[in-house]
């Protein structure tokens, strides 16, 4: 059991998979390379050369052993077997004797005896055939090399003699295992000390990266922010450092937007709330005791409680935009009219900032969305406009249709403007153009200065539409916002 998991922990390292894979492609190549040689083998002759070297050897020794002495016919049968057995040893070959019909009547290897290989005969010719070669079919369907000699005559008859030696098959695979086996084994084993070295340097070349990448997100858990993976190694894990970098990026960003949320709530929350504890504390200990300035303790007080309130209703409602859990409503909206109660709700501050309120949508324009929400946007929208319009200024709000599909409704004012570095970021959460002259302007406004959050909620619920919002602005002249919105959002 603990063998099996040592062995399955080895195999997950990267080292011990990339020489287990160079192995396996090794001995296919070896094998494909030796079947190949294999075949070539075969078919060429190169393996018979020397077979057939060594049958003429034991041919012509054998001839001479049975010439030398007395004539042939004289020979016995033993004497002549005796001779055939020791040229067979000494040369590693098989010889047969056949007699005149072809019939094995001696065999060194004592198989065939008895068998006919009439084939093997050299033909009666004129002149007679003395001696042929070549291969023949042995009686168990093997190919066979052999020589075969016509002797004059032992114990008086017309025999022949055969030298063979192996099947072809054997001799083209044992002149394969002598000749080319260990070459093939030699480079099997370079192969091998090579792959070894390579996975070596491939470890180096990926592993270390990778570990590099790992060092840097332990130390990222351990809370050293500011830690980044180096970008080197092969293309993938130059990849893989850059993504985690990229997230490293995103992780600290969101954690710092969350360190700015809690300071920018705390403070836009400390405000209000030093007024409140600052103006209560004057009524109860008698500090602000004239009717007028008790009057204007409490509507002190009534304000800035009234401020908080709205921010934290705001904050709730980011809040469950961010948890996705804003629900929005499916109805039919006429944006004319839902206009025109926007602009009806800002008439009394914009007749007491002396700004001109004007509204131009045609009829007959209708969408699918939630009447309530879009209502909030543009109020926003003619607020900011009549807050950050001096007097005798004009805001417009018209609506027209956008191609087949969208509705686009535009709030321009002829305001103080927005700077072109701010304009960007006026849609992000607490983010305040200016903060003194926001302060400035809006406190002479009914309703209080915001907390920055007014854009950030109306551009969540135009993206919720499956809208967008823009804003366009040259300062001193005026701005200008615009809200695309869909007929209906795809998936409604
Ligand atoms: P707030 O509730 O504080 O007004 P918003 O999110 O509505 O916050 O606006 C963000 C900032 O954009 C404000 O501080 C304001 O200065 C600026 N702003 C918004 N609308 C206009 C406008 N029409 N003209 C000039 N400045 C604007």
């Amino acid at each position: 059991m603990c063998n099996w998991s040592l062995l399955f922990t080895m195999f997950r390292s990267l080292n011990t998979r990339l020489l287990i894979s160079y192995i396996l492609v090794i001995l296919v190549c070896l094998t494909l390379v030796g079947m190949g040689l294999f075949l070539f083998v075969r078919a060429s002759a190169l393996w018979n050369r020397p077979t057939h070297q060594r049958l003429e050897e034991a041919e012509r020794e054998t001839m001479q052993l049975l010439l030398q002495g007395e004539p042939l016919r004289e020979l016995t049968r033993d004497q002549v077997q005796g001779f055939l057995i020791q040229a067979a040893t000494e040369h590693r070959v098989r010889i047969l004797l056949l007699d005149n019909r072809g019939t094995v009547r001696f065999d060194t290897d004592g198989k065939w005896i008895g068998q006919d290989l009439q084939t093997l005969r050299p033909q009666p010719q004129n002149p007679p055939l003395q001696r042929s070669q070549g291969t023949f079919t042995a009686p168990d369907g093997r190919q066979w090399l052999f020589i075969a000699q016509v002797l004059p005559g032992i114990e008086g008859q017309r025999q022949t003699l055969v030298f063979t030696s192996r099947p072809i098959r054997l001799l083209a695979l044992a002149w394969f295992a002598d000749n080319l086996m260990r070459p093939l084994v030699q480079a099997g084993i370079i192969a091998l000390v090579l792959s070894i070295l390579l996975a070596l340097l491939i470890r180096r070349s990926v592993s270390k990266p990778l570990k590099r990448v790992a060092s840097a997100a332990e130390a990222i858990a351990r809370g050293e922010s500011g830690t980044r993976a180096p970008v080197s190694g092969p293309t993938e894990v130059r990849a893989l450092a850059r993504s985690f970098n990229q997230m490293a990026d995103q992780v600290e960003a969101a954690q710092q937007s969350q360190r700015d949320f809690v300071a920018n709530v705390s403070h836009e929350l400390k405000t209000p709330l030093t007024s409140i504890q600052g103006f209560s504390q004057a009524l109860l200990n008698g500090t602000a005791a004239t009717p007028g300035s008790t009057a204007r303790a409490a509507r002190v007080i009534h304000t800035e409680a009234d401020r908080m309130r709205r921010m934290v209703d705001e904050l709730l409602t980011l809040a469950r935009f961010d948890a996705g859990q804003m629900e929005l409503a499916h109805a039919s909206v006429e944006i004319g009219p839902l206009l025109q109660s926007c602009v009806e709700k800002l008439a009394p501050q914009a007749r007491a900032a002396q700004v001109t309120l004007e509204l131009d949508a045609p009829g007959q324009l209708t969408i699918t969305g939630d009447a309530d929400r879009l209502a909030q946007v543009f109020t926003n929208l003619l607020d900011n406009g009549v807050a950050h319009t001096p007097a005798g200024g004009k805001v417009t709000v018209a609506a027209h249709r956008a191609g087949e599909t969208a509705v686009e409704v535009t709030v321009t004012d002829t305001g103080e403007g927005i700077p072109a570095d701010e304009l960007s970021r006026i849609f992000e959460r607490f983010y305040q153009v200016d903060k003194a002259r926001s302060r400035d302007r809006k406190r002479a406004h009914e309703r209080g200065r915001g907390a920055g959050l007014g854009l950030a909620i109306s551009k969540e619920i135009v993206e919720a539409h499956g809208g967008t919002v823009a804003a366009e602005s040259v300062v001193g002249l005026g701005s200008k916002f615009s809200v695309r919105l869909p007929v209906k959002k795809e998936g409604w």
